[in-house]
């Protein structure tokens, strides 16, 4: 419910309530008959919806141009697919929007709800309300995820004591072993315990945007669909939109697409609804001509979080 409001917004509930949970807020707001405008209108921004808007992207890593002119709108509550084989530039895409060192932005904008996000630090971009589950997490050694998450919602101006009770209660959601919240992040932990743990974070954050880069990638059956399921549950419950990266159909059954895109070549060269997926399982990419010669694999890459089996 409170990821549309102001930091002050924020910072001034929590002087006044120090422990509130969601179910008192919300039955606060049920329960009281006699609001105050200024509760009136805080409850209007809540109910505003989010936009990413992505024009004519282009960019590029090493001299060369991966994205070639990128349209994409993802608003609150949505879910976007971006289907694309192998060095498409999906994850370059993820890169980008979030701010990896290394990409270059040759041309077009990214605004989040009208704010440019291609000029703001990645924590920044954080803060603004965008998330990226990143295909291949890193290892963080000597900090935990508790210990990260608590510094996040810091930043945001939120409570950073109910880090722990947060963290307990998504991993509790996607049945998660909660001893890994408090050992080093990422740390020896399999592809899939990762995966998990990227959508432990944007559980506790809630943000109003979430990049997916194959968030679908190591995970067994039972994991899929309880990570699938909780992403789907924060469109709802927190209006979060989607713009989710996939090789496969399969995540779709629980997590459900407004909008499927096939990116090839660094372009989307085409736009469907959740049908589309299904054509693309039975049918691939060869329909969709690739008009680059970029297409060489990421194992010749310098860079070391290439996806070495793309
Ligand atoms: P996808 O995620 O669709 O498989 P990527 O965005 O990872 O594709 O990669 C697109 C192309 O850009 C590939 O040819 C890949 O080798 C290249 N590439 C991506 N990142 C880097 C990098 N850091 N250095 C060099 N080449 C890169
Ligand atoms: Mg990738």
């Amino acid at each position: 419910m409170s990821e549309h409001r102001s930091e002050a917004e924020e910072r001034s509930d929590h002087q006044q309530s120090e422990h509130r949970s969601e179910a008192e807020e919300r039955s606060d707001h049920q329960q009281s008959e006699h609001r105050s405008e200024a509760e009136e209108r805080s409850d209007h921004r809540e109910s505003e919806k989010s936009t990413l808007r992505i024009e004519g992207l282009r960019a590029g890593v090493e001299g060369r141009e991966i994205l070639r002119g990128l349209d994409l709108e993802v608003r609150s509550g949505e879910v976007h697919v971006v289907m694309g084989p192998n060095g498409s530039g999906k994850s370059t895409l993820a890169h980008v929007l979030m701010g990896r060192p290394g990409y270059e932005v040759l041309g077009g904008t990214v605004t989040l709800d009208g704010q440019d996000l291609l000029d703001l630090p990645v924590w920044q971009r954080a803060r603004a309300g965008l998330f990226l589950a990143m295909q291949y997490p890193t290892e963080v050694p000597g900090v935990s995820l508790e210990e990260a998450m608590s510094e996040a919602l810091r930043t945001r101006g939120r409570d950073a004591g109910e880090a722990r009770e947060l963290l307990l209660a998504e991993a509790d959601r996607i049945g998660f072993d909660s001893r890994f919240l408090f050992r080093p992040l990422n740390v020896d932990l399999s592809g899939g315990e990762r995966k998990r743990n990227e959508t432990l974070q944007l559980g506790v954050l809630r943000p109003k945007i979430a990049v997916l880069d194959e968030i679908d990638s190591g995970l067994d059956i039972d994991a899929l669909r309880a990570v699938a399921r909780r992403v789907e549950a924060a469109t709802k419950e927190i209006d979060l939109g989607v713009l989710a990266i996939t090789h496969y159909r399969r995540i779709l059954g629980e997590l459900k697409p407004d909008v499927v895109h096939v990116l090839r070549g660094g372009r989307i060269l085409a736009t469907g609804g959740p049908e589309l997926a299904d054509e693309l399982e039975q049918t691939g990419y060869e329909g969709y001509e690739d008009d680059t010669t970029a297409t060489e694999p990421a194992t010749t890459s310098a860079d070391p979080f290439a996806d070495p089996l793309a």
